[in-house]
């Protein structure tokens, strides 16, 4: 049996009924590392002995008749933007190439309760700029499904891992779709959280009104299950609310009785591959065939999302990335006669391409005269953003739209161009700014076998309707059962 190769819940079950042991689990899948991450290069850092030791742990504590948390013995993979305490934190950049915080992040805290345990740290683009982990400033990792290709980002390490078997789940974190485009290009499932739902104590900061971390997994219930684990409020972090947490799993049923779905008309743009939005309109047969009723809707600002979004986002990355000067922590340059030329040779030095060039913008953005021009501005044209959603969740229970309008591109293809891959986003910004949940879930694959995936919306704090929807997709379709052939040993 290719332990690996399943989903949390079912090795949840094994090792409760004691058909495996946690230690075989976590070897399975540090053997599948050595077999397949030379292709792939998901991972920027591993920790094998402390996985080990923490499998040998439970393994006891199971055979002395304790319970596990409800995570118990499943391996996890970690994006390296979420800090965790000793251990090297890079947010793929040579500014922190050495960093190792001296905390680690709540949900971090809130998986060890769980049991769950940590296999590494995950590759991404520099801090989380970017949609294909090329910015990376350490390794490009490969999609599973075509080693030429990207596998998405910015948390495409995660969402390979997860593809790759290499880790059975896994934390990203989203701004304007890291965690839904690699899932869709990667073929697993990825959920960004309703704005507040988990606490971002530990999230290394990028753009602090959109910022979330969420589940990467391989099935819909494995993604409930992680979901309520990091849920909740945290006093740590003042923007997580206090909503109760549900009980995600038990809302999972395979229907979609009295749902009514809305389809928006802005989001089938020209340039929009034919196989994408084929798979998606297949997909809302089947959302119709099991019940709900799906009608177009509009959300007549989308136009604006990306604009909107890259001023919002660079603005605020401008201001949280200054921290980041030689002296606290982090590289400091070896050269520079005095204080100003060594915080300025410590950026020059530590930061890529992209990463300056977003501080800049974000500094010109938030400069005097221009402030309210661009950023005011910018801040309005959100909350015309976000009242489209309300308006059409008044009337419907959930969205669905592509994740991205082409299935995973070239490696190297859109790098030349910034623009070209800011456009790729057109899908998954609107959630961020409008600050509710989505989920990209497997809804098919172009001809030469590369994933496709289907994004659902709902408001905020209707994640359950959220997984409801998707759950009762997964059950009636088959996309989540493939493997990358390229892979398979
Ligand atoms: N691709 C988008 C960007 O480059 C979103 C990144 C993210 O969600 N972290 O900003």
């Amino acid at each position: 049996m290719k332990l690996y190769r399943l989903p949390a819940h079912q090795l949840h079950q094994l090792i409760q009924d004691r058909e495996i042991s946690i230690q075989e689990l976590t070897r399975s899948i540090f053997q599948r590392i050595e077999e397949v991450e030379d292709k792939i290069k998901a991972f920027l850092s591993l920790d094998e002995e402390g996985a080990m030791e923490e499998a040998g742990r439970l393994d006891r504590k199971l055979s002395q008749g304790e319970r596990l948390g409800p995570l118990g013995g499943i391996p996890i993979a970690v994006k390296d933007i979420i800090c965790l305490k000793g251990r090297r934190t890079t947010c793929g950049s040579r500014i922190l190439e050495d960093f190792c915080p001296p905390y680690s992040a709540t949900v971090l805290q809130r998986l060890k309760e769980a049991d769950a345990i940590i296999v590494g740290k995950t590759n991404m683009d520099e801090f989380a700029m970017g949609s294909s982990t090329e910015n990376s400033a350490f390794q490009v990792t490969r999609n599973p499904w075509n080693l030429a290709s990207i596998p998405g980002g910015s948390s495409g390490g995660s969402a390979a891992a997860v593809a790759s078997g290499e880790t059975v789940m896994a934390l990203g974190s989203d701004t304007g779709g890291s965690i839904r485009q690699p899932a869709s290009f990667c073929g697993v499932v990825g959920l960004k959280p309703t704005y507040g739902r988990v606490s971002r104590y530990g999230l290394v900061a990028f753009a602090s009104s959109l910022d979330q971390i969420g589940p990467i997994t391989r099935d819909i219930r494995d993604c409930a299950m992680l979901l309520e684990v990091l849920s909740g409020r945290d006093g740590l972090d003042s923007t997580s609310l206090d909503y109760p947490v549900p009980s995600y799993l038990e809302y999972l049923v395979p229907d979609l009785k009295d749902m009514r779905i809305g389809l928006p008309r802005e989001y089938f743009v020209p340039g929009m591959s034919y196989e994408v939005r084929e798979a998606i309109v297949q997909a809302t047969g089947v959302l119709g065939k099991l019940g709900a009723e799906v009608e177009e809707v509009s959300l007549p600002h989308t136009e604006y999302a990306i604009a909107t979004y890259y001023l919002i986002a660079t603005a605020e990355a401008s201001s949280n990335l200054a921290r980041y000067d030689g002296v606290g922590y982090g590289l400091r340059t070896r050269e520079g006669n005095n204080l100003v030329e060594m915080y300025k040779k410590s950026r020059q030095e530590g930061f890529g391409e992209e990463v300056k060039r977003r501080i800049m913008l974000g500094t010109y953005i938030l400069s005097k005269g221009y402030y309210e021009d661009y950023y005011g501005r910018a801040r309005k044209v959100r909350t015309l953003v976000r009242q489209d959603f309300e308006e059409v969740f008044q009337s419907h229970d959930a969205v669905v739209t592509p994740v991205s309008p082409t299935v995973a591109f070239k490696i190297g293809e859109k790098m030349d161009d910034p623009l070209k891959m800011y456009l790729s986003d057109i899908f998954t910004i609107s959630a961020n700014l409008a600050g509710i949940p989505g989920i990209s879930i497997p809804c098919g694959y172009s001809r030469e076998g590369l994933p496709i995936g289907l994004q659902i919306l709902t408001k905020a704090f209707d994640e359950t309707t959220l997984l409801r929807v998707a759950y009762a997709y997964e059950q009636n379709t088959h996309w989540h059962k493939r493997e990358p052939e390229d892979l398979q040993t």
